[in-house]
């Protein structure tokens, strides 16, 4: 069972998102739990709380179907001690409102090193980051995406990804949430078939698929390998159509969230539709 949709608007309360959701004839969707582009927010009382829970359970979107996203402003692998505390205070706080909401899954941008400190160093503060948060929390599994490396960010190779894991002591609540368009701007190609195929076979080989969360499935506008992130809608950017259709053939990617974030929310209810319709077509090379 493939569970579809997009990461939609918590405006005027978290509800409203599993609402909207339901408006797309979505299976699935992504939200902020609070503003992702401030550091603080007013605590969830019971009453935001019960609203989201029995929103959820009204339009049947259980943990396994939403993928909350944590604020950009996070960087767990801040080469700055201070910084770096506060982005673990902030990350805990994320974690510890997924549990309040019922919630399973909290996908995350891994960090960034800011040309301070070495790759290896700074995947050792996230994976450290990963334990501190984990430690101070229950049943959230912490869902790192990759990225398409742009400035200084990391875990634009399956091998980062792969290296947090690692690091990471309870490994049933680590994850990774696969984002088409980084992916394709970090240089594996998705082109074709054979080219899906090959990706994938190389993150089997290198992360598992036992590890796989999510998905966030975008075109882009970015070029391929450029190390831009920059989403299309779907086959209106440099990837096409065929990764997506693809994906929906593979039951490898059933049972897990596989979340839009194209560009024009106005054509979401299309290209879900598209999507869920991908799953009966016959394979083309
Ligand atoms: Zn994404
Ligand atoms: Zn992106």
């Amino acid at each position: 069972m493939k569970f579809i949709g997009a990461h939609v608007s918590a405006s005027g309360g978290l509800e409203n998102a599993a609402i909207r959701a339901h408006e797309l004839e979505a299976t699935a969707f992504a939200l902020f739990t609070k503003n992702q582009r401030q550091w603080r927010a007013a605590p969830l009382t019971d009453d935001i709380i019960s609203n989201f829970k029995r929103a959820c359970e009204k339009y049947n979107y259980g943990p396994g179907q939403i993928l909350p996203h944590d604020s950009f402003l996070i960087n767990l692998g801040h080469p700055d001690e201070d910084a770096l505390e506060k982005s673990r205070k902030a990350f805990i706080d994320e974690l510890q409102r997924c549990e309040q909401l019922g919630l399973t899954l909290l996908n995350f941008h891994p960090g960034s090193h800011l040309k301070q400190i070495s790759e290896d160093e700074c995947l050792a503060k996230i994976a450290q980051s990963i334990n501190i948060a984990l430690d101070k929390t229950q049943g959230v599994t912490a869902v790192i995406e990759n990225t398409a490396g742009q400035g200084s960010n990391l875990g634009f190779r399956f091998e980062h990804l792969a290296a947090i894991i690692d690091g990471v002591e309870d490994k049933s609540r680590v994850g990774v949430c696969i984002d088409t368009c980084h992916a394709f701007a970090a240089g594996y190609d998705l082109r074709t078939v054979a080219d899906c195929e090959k990706t994938f076979d190389e993150f089997e080989k290198i992360v598992g698929f036992e590890y796989l969360r999510g998905m966030h499935l975008n075109d882009a506008k970015s070029t391929f390998a450029s190390r831009v992130d920059r989403h299309h809608s779907l086959g209106k950017g440099n990837i096409g159509h065929t990764p997506f259709s693809w994906i929906m053939r593979d039951s490898r990617f059933d049972g897990i969230p596989l979340i839009l974030e194209t560009i024009n929310p106005d054509i979401w209810a299309e290209e879900i539709a598209w999507l869920k319709a991908q799953q009966d077509q016959q394979a083309v090379a």
